[in-house]
This record gives structure tokens, sequence and C-alpha cells, in this order.
């Protein structure tokens, strides 16, 4: 893994934020942009006060926090890419939006680039095809928080090469993920069996049979999971979930995975989770308070 030396993050979002944050920490370079000049100023706040909480549990020092920061650079244009080595996407869960982002990144980077996205469900053979580069194309799924969380799913395309495989392993070892391997089909592993579980719990709320706090207790308590199935939708963001509902449906064509009607109203409402202060329950409080 000793070929990287910068990366580039696309998308400052919880997720960009993220990989940006454990991959300055690591010792890359990190370029990280987004199309908007707010959300990056809110995934740099993230950042600094994701790092400075790290510090105070003396997991590093303070002058490591510095050095870190100072190695990310942040743009609203995708042309400050140019330099980097390793491409990682992590913007909005939409086939067109990814297509578009590859399309025009691989205008921009060097031929020894390689790319990555982070998507949670689209096949990454299809999004693959839109570059130039198929075979220097990986699925990297980092989980949410991505500092906290040990886990990075790695996910071959059908072009993807060996040499692209063992670059992705070798840049999750150095910062400290876990990998699994998962096949290229809809929504891999974790959100293959986590969402639809996500979606069940929004249709018993939709059909009464229990409240929001109902039924996050009864997962919580019953089936020892540490947070509910609602805390963690709004956790995840509730336009995610059903965007990985709808690559299930539409991939799989199995009603089993039809999205519940009130997990879109939600959506439709803007009312998507915690990233924007409201979702199953409402974050501008102390505690959280459900919103229906
Ligand atoms: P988010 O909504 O927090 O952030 C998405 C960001 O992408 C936004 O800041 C938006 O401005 C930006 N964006 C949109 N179009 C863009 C473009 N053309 N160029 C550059 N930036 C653009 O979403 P998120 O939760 O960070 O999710 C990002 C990706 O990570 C999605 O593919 C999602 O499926 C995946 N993912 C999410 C989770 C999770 O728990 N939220 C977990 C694993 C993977």
């Amino acid at each position: 893994m000793t070929n990287l030396q910068t990366i580039g993050v696309i998308g400052a979002g919880q997720m960009g934020n993220g990989i940006a944050h454990v991959s300055a920490l690591a010792g890359y370079d990190v370029v990280m942009t987004d199309i908007s000049e707010d959300a990056l100023k809110h995934g740099m706040d993230a950042i600094e006060k994701n790092m400075a909480r790290q510090v105070s549990r003396e997991q590093f020092s303070v002058d490591e926090m510095k050095a870190a920061m100072g190695r990310i650079k942040t743009s609203t244009s995708i042309k400050a890419h140019e330099n980097d080595d390793l491409v990682v996407e992590a913007a909005t869960e939409k086939r067109e939006v990814k297509e578009q982002i590859f399309r025009s990144i691989c205008e921009i980077v060097p031929s020894r680039t390689y790319l990555a996205t982070n998507t949670s469900s689209i096949s990454i053979t299809r999004l693959a095809s839109t570059t130039d580069r198929p075979e220097k194309f990986i699925g990297m799924h980092f989980m949410n928080p991505v500092p906290l969380m040990k886990l990075m799913e790695v996910i071959r395309g059908l072009a993807t090469s060996q040499a692209t495989y063992e670059t992705a392993i070798g840049f999750a070892n150095r910062l400290e993920k876990t990998t699994t391997n998962a096949e290229d089909y809809p929504a891999f592993i974790v959100n293959r069996i986590l969402v639809p579980m996500i979606n069940e719990a929004v249709y018993t709320l939709y059909e009464g049979v229990g409240t929001v706090e109902s039924i996050d207790t009864a997962m919580r308590l019953g089936a020892n999971h540490p947070m509910g199935p609602l805390t963690l939708a709004d956790f995840i963001g509730l336009d995610t979930c059903l965007s990985i509902m709808q690559v299930l449906h539409d991939g799989l064509a199995d009603t089993k995975y039809r999205p519940c009607p009130l997990l879109v109203k939600y959506v439709e409402a803007g009312w998507v989770g915690r990233k924007v202060g409201k979702g199953f329950y409402d974050y501008s409080g102390d505690v959280p308070v459900p919103t229906r």
C-alpha cells in the first residue's frame, strides 16, 4: 500500500468526512470535494469535533490531530482531484449522481489512479462500466461512523483486477479496518440484511403494531441490539435507507423488498434523520423525542 499518497474523497457528508478523517490520521494527504461549500464547512467542523473527542480520550495527541487536519484540503471543484492516487466517492446514494461523478473524474485523474465507491447498494460493475478503467474500480463500503466502525466491506466488480483488490486491502489495513469480501449483488452483505429489517420496523410503525419508542425498546432489550431500528434508520439517513430498499426491490424483483410507504413519506417530508435534525425522532432538544 506504499504506492498511495493522496486520497481523494468526493462528498463531504457523514461518510465522506469520516473517510477523510481516518485517511488523514493514517498519514495520507487528503483532498475532499463537494458540490456544496456548506457541506465542506460542516464536514471539516465534524472532523475537528470528532478528532477532538478522540484526543480527549487519549487516542492520539493534539499535535497528531493538528498534523492530520493540516493534511486535508477541500474544494468545490472536481479538478482538485488531479493528483490523487485513489479517489473514494461518497456522494449521495443516487445512481445518476455517481455515474456523472465517475464520468467527470476520469477526465481529470491520471491513468494510475484507482477509483472506489462507498455506495451502500448500487452495482459496482455498473458504476465501473461508466469509467475508462473498470479494472481499477472497486467497492469500499465503510460503515457509519467511519472513525469508530471497524468494518470495510470490499466488493469487486466483474472487471476488478487482483492488483486493485490488493490495493484496497492494503488501504483498509493502513486505516486499521477489518475487511470482508462481498459479491457484487444488490446491497452486498450488511445492508442486504440490515435495511430490510429497518424497513420491517417502519412497517410495524405504519401498521400500528407499536410506537416509535416501543419498537426501538423491543429490539434493544428483546434482541440485544445496541440501538433500536428506527434510531439506527435516523442515524443512517432515511433517504439512504429508501434508496437501498429501491435497489433491492429493482435488483432482486421480489415484493418482500418493497419500501414501506411511511418510509417514503418521511423522505418526502425531508425528515431524513439525524443529519437534518429530524427523522423518526426530533434531535433539537437534549434528548431525542419521537416525531409522531
Ligand atoms: P450525506 O447526504 O451525508 O452526504 C452526501 C454528500 O454528497 C452531500 O454533502 C452532498 O452535497 C454531496 N454530493 C451530492 N452530489 C455531489 C456531487 N455531484 N459531487 C460531489 N458531492 C456531491 O450522505 P452519506 O450518509 O454520507 O452517504 C454517502 C454515501 O455513502 C452514499 O452512497 C451512501 O449510500 C453511502 N453509505 C452511507 C452510510 C450511512 O450510514 N449513512 C453507510 C455506508 C455507506
